[in-house]
């Protein structure tokens, strides 16, 4: 009798803390299911998720990580710059896709020597040059871009409609071939269509090419969110989408939840539980803005003077670093945290955000709208306070808003592009962040039935995941797809 190949999946991540936090738990969901993952990494990224993967190992997983060197001294970046989030400035986007594009002759030559032999390659899809590797090596790429079916289906139509010189420079105008209307600006929409003033586009064509040639793509969702768009999204893709998230709901172990990307900056472990436990079910305001987003200081005195104003208890995230000094000087200069201290809790730095989401005492999720982030809220079954910033960040608002009908906007109308903060000064005013806060956390009937819908997308999300749910289901089949692949091609 001849022994089926061991099934060995190679994920390889952008190097961005928000792309390689998916591909981690997807990591231990798929080792969980018996198959080998190798993560390719570089060494910085690794360190950050050491203690999750070592505790992944530990209770018997076949995860490994293998490291390539970050070139980053021959793409011109500073030493140690290896991840998206960390880029001293815009400019130096085009010299991280040139180093990561360095990578390709390291990870092949791993490849070659791996052991079990590799059966495909998950790899986001921004790493473009894993298309030709997975051509060289005979195997599936299937990509990941951590991104919905809903956002997949309105680029695929914004893409089209620009083909056509269709997209008008100003005034909205409703993205066709919609199952819901869906209504945008230009200036809303992500860089693809509204470009920032550092040009990109040659990158994006390379990393769209290289999509067009993939086998399948994996997506960060579950069907029943967006079954109307997963099911358009799969006849445009030939069948080959698989929906397995929500992806953050692998890690149910309280130590997973903190550790879930970075090392969180909360000194003691207990305290943050403690400050919680003290307060109501659903009466805390939780904002973080997500990992790659500045925020200048005058916008986050309006963020801050906002959140005060609303009366409630909340939680908010402040990014640590250089860029950030005069966000701390005004915090420390106008008394804000002094004057706050009794309901506010700032976190200076990487805030445990699924674990905070996942507790009682949180009422809403003040969020930029990544798309990690969005799903992490209605996974936790949280009502959002949307102010979208950059990328595909306001399509994700309209799909919490118009859709899924669970949030309310703080009423932002353009994409503050990365790296181009100051440029745009104040784009959202304390009164509308005050606003919105009410407005969500508010105990009428409004309030009441946002509540209850997010409550019951957050079941779903749940559900899906379980045994049998359909995210279960789908991430058996990619599994099955690729080792009927691999022994056809053994055969
Ligand atoms: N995140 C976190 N703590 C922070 C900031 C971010 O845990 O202080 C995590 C968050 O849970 C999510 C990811 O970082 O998984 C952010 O991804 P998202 O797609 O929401 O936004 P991006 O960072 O790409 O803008």
């Amino acid at each position: 009798m001849v022994s089926e190949p061991e099934l060995n999946f190679v994920l390889i991540p952008l190097l961005a803390a928000s792309h390689i936090i998916p591909m981690v738990d997807m990591a231990k969901l798929l080792a969980q299911r018996g198959v080998t993952v190798t993560l390719v990494m570089t060494p910085l990224n690794a360190i950050r998720f050491t203690a999750v993967i070592d505790r992944a190992i530990g209770s018997g997983l076949l995860i490994r990580v293998v490291e390539l060197q970050f070139p980053a001294k021959e793409a011109g970046l500073p030493e140690g710059c290896e991840s998206a989030d960390v880029l001293p400035c815009l400019k130096s986007r085009r010299q991280f896709f040139a180093a990561v594009s360095m990578l390709q002759e390291q990870a092949e030559k791993l490849l070659e020597e791996m052991k079990p032999k590799p059966s495909c390659i998950i790899s986001d899809t921004h790493v473009a040059w894993t298309a030709e590797t997975a051509h060289k090596f005979q195997i599936p790429r299937i990509i990941f871009d951590g991104m919905s079916c809903f956002n997949q289906f309105c680029m695929h139509n914004l893409y089209i409609m620009k083909d056509q010189n269709q997209i008008p420079e100003s005034g909205s105008f409703v993205i066709p071939d919609l199952p819901d209307r869906i209504e945008v600006t230009k200036v809303q929409l992500p860089g693809a269509f509204n470009p920032s003033t550092i040009c990109v586009q040659d990158i994006r064509d390379k990393i769209r090419a290289a999509e067009t040639r993939a086998y399948g793509i994996v997506i960060n969702t579950f069907e029943e969110l967006e079954r109307r768009y997963v099911d358009k999204f799969r006849k445009l893709k030939d069948g080959r989408v698989w929906c397995i998230g929500p992806l953050s709901l692998c890690n149910n172990d309280n130590l997973d939840k903190a550790q879930r990307g970075n090392k969180v900056s909360f000194d003691k472990e207990d305290s943050l539980k403690k400050w919680l436990d003290y307060w109501q079910p659903e009466s805390v305001v939780y904002a973080c803005l997500g990992s790659l987003s500045h925020t200048t200081v005058v916008q986050f005195v309006e963020l801050a003077l906002g959140m005060e104003a609303s009366g409630y208890p909340f939680i908010l995230v402040v990014k640590s670093g250089e860029r950030e000094a005069p966000t701390d000087n005004w915090i420390s200069e106008n008394g804000f945290e002094e004057r706050t201290k009794e309901r506010g809790l700032l976190i200076r730095g990487w805030a445990p955000q699924v674990l905070i989401l996942s507790h009682p005492a949180i009422g809403g999720f003040l969020t930029h709208c990544g798309w990690n982030s969005t799903l992490e809220g209605i996974s936790a079954g949280v009502p959002m306070i949307t102010w979208p910033l950059f990328a595909e960040q306001f399509l994700n608002e309209r799909f919490l808003l118009n859709v899924l009908k669970m949030g309310v906007s703080v009423g932002s109308h353009e994409v503050v592009h990365l790296g181009e903060e100051e440029k745009y000064e104040v784009q959202v005013r304390k009164e509308e962040i005050t606003k919105a806060i009410r407005r969500t956390m508010d105990k009428e009937k409004e309030g009441n039935e946002r509540r209850k819908r997010a409550k019951e997308v957050g079941e779903m999300a749940n559900k899906a995941v379980e045994k049998d749910g359909s995210s279960h289901l789908n991430l058996k089949l990619l599994i099955k797809e690729v080792q009927e692949f691999q022994l056809k091609q053994s055969a």
